[in-house]
């Protein structure tokens, strides 16, 4: 609400009446649309016209303020309703003072006039009707509303656009292309400073300089791109790296809409925003690609990926190699499909749905060292331990992949390892530590449900000595492969027979009653004594003495069922070899 110099051309504003007003026939000034009101020289109201006599009565304005005759300087000067608050400046009157003075010629004052409903504000114009004698005052208001309400919205565009140019990291700009290609920037936003590392007082003076940050070898590409989009008319987008005042280098992308400036040239309105760290993930992803793709060429491990079904959508060599198949025979196989024919370490079936890579698609979660026997042709079964990881993006399971390495070596001497600690290395029977495992589990079984009968049996061959004496300990060994033989053909599957050192041997029979231990004795008895050993057409009988004993609920351990048929063993030898006899 500033108070205006008096306007260097005080004639009243056009529409205004002539100097002899006062002859004026009301019509004139009832069809403006301003509220106007003439004064004398005394601030005594000559006349109003309708839109100031409506406006006073629509705004509850005292009579005084419309009625002819009445000061209107004395209205203002009492401050009261000279026409919606004008009079409440205090300055407003003393302008009018001045002008019915004639000591300036005329005034102009905003004021707010907002009511109930509307917001609304008027422009008070005063100026003296030039030539006029006796003077003249002119008072008119204006609603100066609509422009008003433009002006705050500008102010507000403004301030929003001042605001943003403030937060958003970067800086707005506005670029003038001119027909002849001459650049020139029309905004730059205090961004603009740091992000090219210019003063901002230098920023004001030159902004031109920040086309200077723009390193030397990039300068031309992004001024070509940036007078082509003009000459298109099309959007220009460039990034370019400029060199800031600390030496560092970045990276700076122009984003920027064309339009034309009325005067053959191109106005481009946009961003530059700093894109460094942008660029720097792209080259990092770019060189971590790069290794990737090596690694997954190179390795000695199998990768294989599956999608969301479980189908196989690549594999690397080496899972190739493994597997003994090509990628395009591998491709869209899921680990379900029976042509896999996988097995676990103790030979039982391997359920597809449980292979590493369905549980990480079930689960989401990541499963490790699974071990899986894989039947390869020409191979037979290759051993391989299988890692599988699901990959997430964006909270989603989209793919999984099995990492896998070829560990057939390392199964096959485990299990063969575990052979050897459980068979004799000669006969291939049982050995006499697993014989003993076995017996204590047999024992341990026994003593929760003693219903069912178990029998033991120690077994020698008679004059052994003999044998190595005659035949050499080469012939004795073969000797006792084939007494182990015969004995393995006599035996059940749930027995278990062992050499438990030298020319001895135990067999447990669980599950027998001593009956049953005693036929089985003599079975084999007869048998080793009817079947000579020959070698190299050379026959070598040998005859075998057998202690029977039965496992008994007072045992307090496995030593006693032993000795207890050592004991029967020794009495089969005392009765003369070849013969089977029973504990008591
Ligand atoms: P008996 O049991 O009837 O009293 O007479 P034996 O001659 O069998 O007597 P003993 O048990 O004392 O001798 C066992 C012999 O078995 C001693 C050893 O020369 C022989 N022997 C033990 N282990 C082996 C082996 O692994 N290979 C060979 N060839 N001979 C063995
Ligand atoms: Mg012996
Ligand atoms: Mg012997």
């Amino acid at each position: 609400m500033a108070r205006s110099e008096p306007s260097s051309d005080a004639s009243a504003p056009a529409g205004l009446p002539p100097p002899d007003a006062r002859s004026l026939p009301g019509s004139v000034l009832d069809g403006l649309g301003a509220h106007v009101c003439l004064l004398d020289a005394r601030g005594v109201i000559l006349t109003v016209n309708r839109a100031w006599r409506e406006f006073a009565l629509a705004n509850g304005a005292p009579p005084d303020t419309h009625h002819e005759g009445t000061s209107y300087l004395s209205v203002c000067e009492a401050g009261e309703g000279a026409g919606c608050g004008v009079g409440e400046q205090p300055s407003f009157a003393a302008g009018l003072r001045d002008v019915l003075a004639g000591r300036v010629d005329a005034f102009e004052f905003e004021y707010p006039c907002h009511s109930a409903t509307e917001q609304r504000w008027f422009m008070a114009r005063v100026s003296r009707v030039r030539d006029s004698d006796p003077p003249l005052v002119v008072v008119a208001h204006d609603d100066i509303s609509a422009l008003k309400r433009a002006q705050l919205t500008l102010a507000r565009r403004e301030a929003v656009l001042a605001d943003l140019a403030a937060s958003i990291p970067g800086a707005l700009f506005r670029l003038a292309v001119a027909p002849d290609g001459a650049l020139a920037y029309r905004y730059l936003s205090p961004g603009a400073a740091a992000l090219f590392g210019v003063a901002p007082t230098r920023l004001a003076a030159d902004p031109r300089s920040i086309d200077r940050q723009v390193l030397p070898e990039d300068r031309e590409a992004r001024e070509r791109s940036l007078r082509s989009a003009a000459a298109a008319g099309v959007r220009w987008e460039s990034e370019h790296r400029i060199q800031g005042a600390d030496g560092a280098v970045r990276w700076v992308q122009a984003q920027a809409l064309p339009r034309p400036d009325g005067a053959g040239g191109t106005l481009f309105t946009g961003l530059f925003s700093d894109v460094t760290d942008r660029r720097r993930a792209e080259a990092d992803l770019r060189i971590s690609e790069e290794t990737y793709r090596m690694l997954f060429q190179t390795i000695p491990l199998g990768v294989v990926y599956h999608d969301r079904q479980g189908r196989i959508t690549s594999a690397n060599p080496a899972a190739q190699r493994i597997l003994g198949l090509s990628l395009d025979q591998m491709q869209g196989r899921t680990a379900v499909d029976p042509r896999w024919r996988a097995i676990r370490e103790d030979g039982a079936d391997f359920p597809g749905d449980e292979h590493p890579a369905m549980q990480a698609l079930r689960t989401a979660q990541p499963v490790r060292d699974v071990v899986m026997g894989v039947s390869v042709p020409e191979r037979g079964y290759v051993w391989i331990s299988v890692n599988a990881m699901p990959v997430i993006k964006d909270g989603e399971l989209v793919e999984v992949y099995a990492s896998f390495e070829d560990i057939t070596q390392r199964v096959l001497l485990g299990q063969e390892l575990r052979l050897q600690a459980t068979t004799d290395y000669l006969t291939g029977l049982a050995n006499r530590r697993y014989f003993m495992d076995r017996l204590e589990a047999e024992f341990s079984r026994f003593r929760r449900r003693p219903t069912h009968q178990t029998c033991l049996l120690a077994l020698d061959l008679d004059h052994f000595k003999r044998v190595n004496d005659t035949h050499g300990h080469a012939a004795g060994d073969q000797v006792l492969r084939h007494v182990a033989e015969l004995m393995r053909q006599t035996v059940r599957r749930p027995d278990v027979l062992s050499r438990s050192g030298g020319e001895e041997f135990l067999l447990l029979l669980p599950d027998t009653g001593r009956d049953a231990a005693v036929a089985l004795a003599e079975r084999i008895r007869r048998r080793v004594a009817g079947t000579p050993t020959v070698i190299d057409g050379l026959s070598i009988p040998v005859t075998i003495s057998i202690g029977v004993s039965a496992l008994n609920p007072a045992d307090s351990n496995r030593d006693a069922v032993l000795a207890r048929a050592d004991a029967a063993l020794y009495e089969a030898k005392r009765a003369g070899r070849d013969a089977v006899r029973v504990a008591a």
